[in-house]
């Protein structure tokens, strides 16, 4: 007889891409139960949605791949009562995710179409605690600092330590990919005080991170 979960693209995922690979935290393991992926993926890749890579998602973009959103969502350690800082909305996948676990997430994407769809997405999906912006997030969200938790999902040069110092709380959590290269490693900062301590949680490629503390257009 079959298994009913074996059946299920989304339960197959979870369980392949997240549980056995070591991704445990059962609240995040909800959330992303929760978010329908294919709603977040282009039409024409509808049936490639819970596979384990990043899938396109117009202008030279792609959502990550699950296990990478499993394990940053993971590292940043969400807490309920969390304003949530996000750089590179995208597809809105990420967003939704983070949605179901703090109270509020502002999420900053530089191109307008794919904020726009996200805007869309995110309501369909019931996310009322989103707050989304067009521009740079590299210059973060001044107004509403500071946050207890940054993620940026695209990749920086190197660790943006002013926009760090400047919106991130004490013993605030930031998770990103930074390196020179094709290549770069995902890092998890926490900052104490003045001090941004650094952790490499693996290594992960990322479209690039464009802006004042990331790349040149
Ligand atoms: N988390 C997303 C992944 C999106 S890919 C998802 O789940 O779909 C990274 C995104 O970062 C791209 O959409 C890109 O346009 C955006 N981006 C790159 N540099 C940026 C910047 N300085 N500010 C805001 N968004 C940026």
């Amino acid at each position: 007889m079959n298994d009913v979960q074996t059946d299920n693209p989304a339960e197959q995922m979870i369980r392949e891409q997240l549980l056995d690979r070591g991704i445990t935290d059962m609240r995040v393991i909800e959330a992303i139960r929760a978010v329908p992926r294919d709603l977040f993926v282009p039409a024409r890749q509808r049936e490639n949605a819970h596979s384990p890579r990043p899938l396109a998602i117009g202008h030279g973009q792609t959502i990550s791949e699950p296990y990478i959103v499993g394990l940053m969502t993971s590292a940043l350690r969400v807490l309920p009562e969390h304003r949530v800082l996000e750089l590179g909305t995208g597809s809105g996948y990420q967003t939704a995710v983070l949605a179901r676990l703090a109270k509020l997430v502002f999420t900053i994407e530089r191109v307008k179409p794919l904020l726009d769809q996200a805007f869309d997405r995110l309501h369909q999906t019931g996310c009322s605690n989103v707050k989304l912006r067009h521009g740079d997030g590299t210059l973060g969200w001044p107004e509403e600092i500071p946050f207890d938790r940054i993620i940026i999902t695209a990749a920086a040069p190197q660790v943006p330590a002013q926009l760090l110092l400047q919106q991130l709380s004490d013993g605030g959590i930031a998770i990103l990919p930074a390196g020179p290269g094709q290549q770069q490693s995902l890092i998890r900062v926490l900052r104490s005080g003045n001090k941004l301590e650094q952790d490499e949680l693996c290594l992960c490629r990322f479209v690039p991170l464009i802006g004042k503390e990331g790349w040149p257009e």
